[in-house]
């Protein structure tokens, strides 16, 4: 399982970079994208990206 970034709302801010325990998120192109296979949904936490995130686009794939 895995977060996806929702790229037509994602204003690249790169809050979510950050914040992620796996380095899971990069830029690509315009907007920033979540590797599926590095994301770990943070092991049942809250989600650390989508908790950063201001345009509330990052959700479960
Ligand atoms: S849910 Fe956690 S592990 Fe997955 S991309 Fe977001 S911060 Fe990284
Ligand atoms: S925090 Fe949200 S708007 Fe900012 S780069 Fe990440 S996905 Fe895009």
């Amino acid at each position: 399982m895995a977060m996806k970034i929702d790229a037509g709302s994602c204003s690249a801010c790169g809050a979510c970079e950050f914040e992620c325990p796996n380095a899971a998120i990069s830029m690509k192109g315009d907007v920033y994208v979540i590797k599926a296979s590095a994301c770990t949904e943070c092991d049942g936490d809250d989600p650390k990206c989508s908790a950063v995130c201001p345009s509330d686009c990052i959700s479960k794939a």
